[in-house]
């Protein structure tokens, strides 16, 4: 087992990744920026190490300061969470030389899946279904271009091979636009990834984004827990998550999971990862992968009943998987609403002290938050600042124990988007659920 590890990551998931330490008797070192050092797993952490001022370049990005931070604590692993670190190859690499154990997958397979190129491919090996679309990279001969696009059929997107976070993509409607576009799209890609690879896929019109959890050994052991479904986005940030992803056409679920299973063992996949479909018509398209826990995992471990967060850990000290796909019971339905500190109607930031924080119960109601009365909310990072998750035996309970928990939930001092959360879970179509990734954005445009 892991003897000490240090938590590379603040807010909510490092109070999460500490929790699952506690239980499994493994110490932890809390690293965080001047800003940070009140954070609630700060105080609980058994030891903390200031890593830097508070912007996250020179605290939670700086890959010396935090090595640095695991040798003088002698701890032997660093788990990054999500965001900042956690699908930074050369972190994971240099983490690895410096005689530390990287809690993750390893930094060739972070790199194959960080490239969306190389990525595709190695999916398209493994069998899981991809978007229709160049297959590789496109090239300076914009005869084959135009025909790529032609045989694809309009619109088309253009993503850069490197890109991410929503960054890096053009949609093209017709011939006339596509290689002005495509000229656009490689020098951002340059500037912002230094990376001007790009390639093309069908523009799916209506999707939705459903997603698949999985767990792997490295030793041959890999299962999935399911499905998650994230449709419900704002500028690519997912709102609100539930699992299992309602209206799923079986057979195409079954078989889609199994591939990602395959193709965890196929790449040499170690760790907790997600593969990101589109779902359109009955049908799974590949987009790409997150090699590291995700916000959402909450609502998996609800209907699952696994903890990933402690199968990150133990994977990570050597075991095998310790059950089996046969082992795994999907019971129920979950949801997870992120709370963000931020406007609810212009969705502009809002730090700041909050002098009032009650956090909801029940039956069937979790809270991930690092939130306190008292606790100041920085101006530095991400807005999430917690998380609420229900669970039901069926859809319909989780939602209505959602709609309690949210109108229990009292955060004072700061604004916050619950108010637009009440407002979702009570949207006809949300609660008819299957709704695609389109539909937030268009219903906040009619408000
Ligand atoms: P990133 O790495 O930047 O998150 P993704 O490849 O995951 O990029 O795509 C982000 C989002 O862009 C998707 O969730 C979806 O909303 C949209 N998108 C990406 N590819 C397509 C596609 N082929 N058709 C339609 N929408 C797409």
């Amino acid at each position: 087992m892991l003897d000490k590890i240090v938590i590379a990551n603040r807010g909510e998931i490092a109070l999460r990744v500490l929790r699952a330490c506690k239980e499994l008797g493994i110490k932890t070192v809390a690293v965080h920026s001047k800003a940070d050092k009140d954070l609630m797993h700060v105080h609980l952490a058994d030891e903390s190490v200031c890593i830097g001022p508070n912007s996250p370049v020179e605290s939670y990005l700086n890959i010396p300061a935090i090595i640095s931070a695991a040798e003088v604590t002698d701890a032997t692993a660093i788990h990054p969470g999500y965001g900042f670190l956690s699908e930074n190859a050369d972190f994971a690499e240099q983490v690895e030389r410096s005689g530390f154990n990287f809690i993750g997958p390893s930094a060739d397979v972070i790199r194959l899946m960080g490239d969306k190129v190389s990525a595709i491919a190695a999916m398209k090996q493994a069998g899981v279904p991809t978007v229709p679309g160049s297959d590789g990279p496109l090239t300076s001969d914009t005869e084959r271009t135009l025909e790529i696009a032609r045989r694809i059929g309009y619109p088309v997107i253009i993503k850069a091979s490197g890109g991410g976070g929503g960054r890096g993509m053009r949609v093209v409607h017709e011939e006339s636009e596509l290689l002005n576009g495509i000229s656009l799209t490689k020098s951002e890609a340059k500037a912002a990834f230094n990376n001007d690879v790009v390639y093309l896929e069908k523009f799916l019109q209506n999707p939705r984004h459903v997603e698949f959890q999985v767990l792997a050994d490295g030793q041959g052991g890999a299962i999935h827990l399911g499905d998650r479904d994230c449709s419900l986005q704002r500028r690519h940030q997912k709102v609100i998550e539930e699992a299992p992803a309602p209206y799923i056409d079986e057979d195409a679920r079954a078989t889609v999971a199994a591939a990602c299973t395959r193709a965890c063992i196929e790449i040499g996949y170690q760790g907790a990862g997600t593969f990101e479909f589109l779902y359109e018509d009955g049908r799974f398209y590949f987009i790409e992968m997150n090699t590291r826990v995700q916000v959402e995992h909450p609502v998996t471990e609800m209907i699952s009943g696994v903890d990933i967060v402690k199968e990150q850990l133990l994977i990570a000290s050597g075991q095998p998987l310790s059950i089996t796909q046969d082992d795994v019971v999907l019971q129920g339905h979950a949801f997870e609403c992120r709370i963000n500190a931020e406007d609810p109607t212009t969705f502009m930031p809002s730090p700041g002290k909050v002098s009032q924080f009650h956090a909801p119960g029940g039956n069937g109601v979790r809270v991930d938050s690092h939130l306190y009365n008292g606790y100041t909310v920085p101006p530095y990072y991400d807005s999430l600042i917690a998380k609420l998750v229900t669970f039901g035996p069926d859809r319909e309970t989780a939602l209505k124990r959602m709609r309690n928990a949210l109108d229990e939930a009292v955060i004072e001092g700061i604004r916050t988007n619950i108010p637009l959360h009440q407002e979702l879970v009570r949207d006809t179509n949300f609660e008819k659920g299957g709704v695609n990734i389109h539909y937030l954005e268009s219903k906040l445009a009619e408000d």
